[in-house]
């Protein structure tokens, strides 16, 4: 079964902008899915249409199986939003904010209560439940987003950009949260613009691009199309602009070299050369951000067919 079905999606605003041009899309059931787009590529429209908040020009939309349009209230039991911005009554607690969003729902007091005690022990805000939502930290308020969206217990949830501005120690948790969330059975529909976040996260992805899906398809065989495997060398000695034949070498600093290993050579060779020079390694790691090579070179290839 299919969480989200698009089907030639077109949105023009009045002002005459086409930000999405008929975008397919399909997330299946238990997915944890990466929408990946620049700034104005138009995640937020999709998500606005998805969520009921924008009208559709033209296409489909169906959110296990019911028509955003024609089935709106049952398509909007299945989906949880969270939003990109703290959107909740900052004076309220967190306990109150989320048995308000079940109120919305028209969830009885009893079970709501019950819900509210699930929720935010998943996000763990239980301590903090009577916290006036104002004192809590950047990272807990996003939080007490998640556990709001959470309520109605959606069988989809998007997450708009949830770990914007945040640190490093609270995006790792909030991942943690994520994975969590998604194991327990919520399909996961995630908009980042940390390329690592969606590669360490997400099985499955889209990009989209100036209103158009540039591309649609599993994490793993998006990872095996880049051509060159980044590695970080961390070196026992300082050396300078070593010469490394049929590599990519970038000088981080002195004793950090970066090096591109083209797919079809083996790092074997890539040793003999550096053992050569005389040159040795501590300790070597690949560079994680590998999907933000892809992503550029899939924009470039796009720019250079339409030029
Ligand atoms: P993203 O979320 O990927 O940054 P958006 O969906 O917000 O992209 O925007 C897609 C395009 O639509 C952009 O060019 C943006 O300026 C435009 N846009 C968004 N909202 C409106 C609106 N209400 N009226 C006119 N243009 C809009």
């Amino acid at each position: 079964m299919n969480a989200l079905s698009i089907h030639n999606l077109c949105k023009t605003y009045s002002n005459g902008l086409e930000a999405l041009k008929g975008i397919d899309l399909e997330v299946k059931q238990g997915d944890f899915f990466a929408l990946l787009g620049a700034n104005g590529a138009g995640k937020s429209t999709a998500i606005g249409i998805i969520s009921s908040l924008v009208n559709a020009t033209s296409g489909t939309v169906k959110i296990f199986g019911y028509d955003v349009k024609m089935q709106r209230d049952l398509a909007k039991s299945c989906l949880g939003l969270v939003p990109q911005e703290i959107n909740f009554n900052q004076f309220d607690t967190a306990k109150n904010i989320v048995l308000n969003q079940a109120g919305y729902y028209g969830i009885p007091r009893k079970i709501a209560l019950q819900r509210m005690e699930i929720c935010l022990k998943q996000v763990d805000l239980w301590d903090k439940r009577d916290t006036m939502s104002r004192r809590l930290s950047g990272g807990m308020k996003r939080r007490v987003m998640i556990a709001r969206a959470m309520v109605h217990a959606p069988k989809l949830l998007i997450l708009d950009e949830p770990t914007a501005g945040v640190d490093i120690e609270i995006r790792r948790s909030m991942w943690e949260m994520m994975k969590e969330v998604n194991t327990q059975g919520t399909t996961i529909i995630l908009t980042t613009h940390y390329l690592e976040e969606a590669e360490s996260l997400c099985r499955n992805i889209a990009i989209i691009d100036s209103g158009k899906i540039i591309e649609h398809s599993d994490m793993a065989s998006l990872l095996t199309r880049l051509h060159v495997d980044y590695f970080i060398l961390n070196l026992v000695q300082p050396v300078l602009n070593p010469i490394l034949n049929g590599y990519e070498v970038k000088q981080i600093s002195s004793k950090i070299l970066e090096i591109g290993v083209p797919k079809e050579r083996d790092l074997n060779d890539l040793f003999t050369q550096l053992s050569a020079a005389n040159i040795h390694v501590v300790s070597m790691k690949n560079k994680s951000n590998r999907l933000e090579q892809l992503f550029i070179n899939l924009i470039d290839n796009k720019n250079v067919r339409e030029s």
